[in-house]
């Protein structure tokens, strides 16, 4: 995808401050942090949201939640976190390439 921030985060076309890197995931700090800790969690591939998911991507599927587990660790927050996945504009995304928040340090009602 040609204009996607996080493509171009993936291609290194953007900085960003990154956490955690393997061949199908990155995760990085949110630029506009909702919390002291504010991490994004990225497939590579363009996947507009949770909704393009589909059965071929079962794998990564897995392999994200995976990662939201060591990303997690990897910041110093695991067992006190939130994971968030806003899917679609009417839920408040922004970005429609597919990540999943990973928020600590303040309570949050979902
Ligand atoms: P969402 O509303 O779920 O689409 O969230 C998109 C998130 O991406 C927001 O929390 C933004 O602050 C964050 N964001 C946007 N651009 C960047 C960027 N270049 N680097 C890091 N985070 C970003
Ligand atoms: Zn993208």
């Amino acid at each position: 995808m040609e204009d996607c921030i996080f493509c171009k985060i993936v291609r290194r076309e953007l900085p960003a401050d990154v956490v955690f890197e393997n061949e199908e995931i990155i995760a990085f700090k949110d630029i506009n942090p909702m919390a002291p800790t504010h991490v994004l969690v990225v497939p590579k591939k363009h996947l507009a949201s949770l909704d393009d998911l589909t059965g071929d991507d079962v794998g990564l599927a897995g392999n994200l939640l995976l990662a939201v587990k060591e990303v997690a660790a990897l910041s110093g927050v695991a067992g006190g976190y939130k994971m968030l996945s806003n899917c679609g504009e009417a839920a408040g995304q922004v970005v429609p390439h597919l990540h999943f928040h990973i928020l600590a340090g303040k309570k949050f009602v979902p």
